[in-house]
């Protein structure tokens, strides 16, 4: 199923190139308290929230995909974890420009560890990225993202995938520079997601998927998530060992070599394999 958050603030269902309205079937949550300390209330419980969804979906109005807002798939997470340099090719590019990337981002995501990204950088795809500091780089970055759908701490690599709800693409948006990356990555707007939510039971093999991002139409990053240096489950693992994960935690798998330069009315074109096809622009 794809599930995604559209225009103002209603639950949509992707089917055929239309978006169901099928924002009532909320009512199958339990009420939310506070504090919250369960994460995302909808990714909490997903499959009652599923169930509701396929119940309302007879009656549900639907647009044209082309015509609605998409907003973040995930509406509060309560983490996003980034991977860095976690593809050969990115590790290799990344070394041979040390004027861009800085010293402190050569080796691999190995010895560089995980890294943290403002949930309050978090947008849709029909959102645009607003540039920060126009006199620096930005780069963009195209990135499975896993989100989270139980609480895990300490779970193996074996079981690691049974904690995912979903995927969805993910934009890690960067400024070079020698800050620290929680800062640089963190900037409002810097974390895209989208177009929608796929449950993880229509993703296979998150390993053997093809990605692409364009930039004006022209191929940027081309690669598949087997290259990657570390697998989705054993980033999943390696996180739950000190970060216990939630509901709704986004995990930003690592980024393809092509990272690049955008500036304002550049139009950046993200897909993968299975999920799905987005536009966002920059401003
Ligand atoms: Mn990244």
């Amino acid at each position: 199923m794809k599930i995604c958050w559209f225009n103002d603030d209603r639950l949509g269902v992707v089917q055929e190139g239309a978006v169901w309205d099928v924002t009532d079937a909320l009512k199958a949550l339990p009420a939310p308290t506070y504090p919250n300390r369960s994460g995302d209330l909808a990714l909490a419980n997903l499959p009652l929230l599923q169930e509701a969804i396929r119940t309302q979906l007879s009656q549900a109005p639907s647009y044209s995909a082309d015509s609605v807002r998409f907003l973040s798939p995930v509406a509060n997470p309560g983490k996003i974890i980034g991977v860095p340099v976690n593809y050969q090719k990115h590790v290799e590019e990344a070394r041979a420009d040390v004027a861009t990337f800085t010293n402190r981002e050569t080796g691999t995501v190995i010895e560089q560890g995980l890294f943290l990204k403002a949930t309050s950088s978090l947008i849709g795809c029909a959102e645009s990225v607003r540039i920060s500091m126009p006199e620096r780089l930005t780069h963009h970055e195209i990135e499975l993202a896993a989100i989270i759908g139980k609480r895990a701490k300490d779970v193996s690599e074996a079981d690691a995938l049974s904690y995912v709800a979903g995927y969805s693409i993910a934009l890690d948006m960067t400024v070079r520079g020698a800050e620290d990356r929680s800062m640089r990555k963190s900037v409002d707007t810097y974390s895209v997601l989208g177009p929608w939510l796929v449950t993880a039971d229509e993703i296979a093999d998150p390993q053997k998927l093809q990605m692409r991002l364009q930039v004006n139409g022209v191929d940027r990053q081309v690669a598949n998530t087997s290259e990657m240096i570390i697998f989705v489950a054993e980033q999943i693992a390696w996180a739950s060992r000190f970060y216990t994960l939630e509901p709704g935690d986004v995990i930003m798998t690592g980024t393809c070599e092509g990272v690049g330069p955008v500036v304002p009315g550049d139009v950046m074109q993200a897909d993968i394999e299975g999920i799905g096809s987005m536009k966002v622009l920059v401003a």
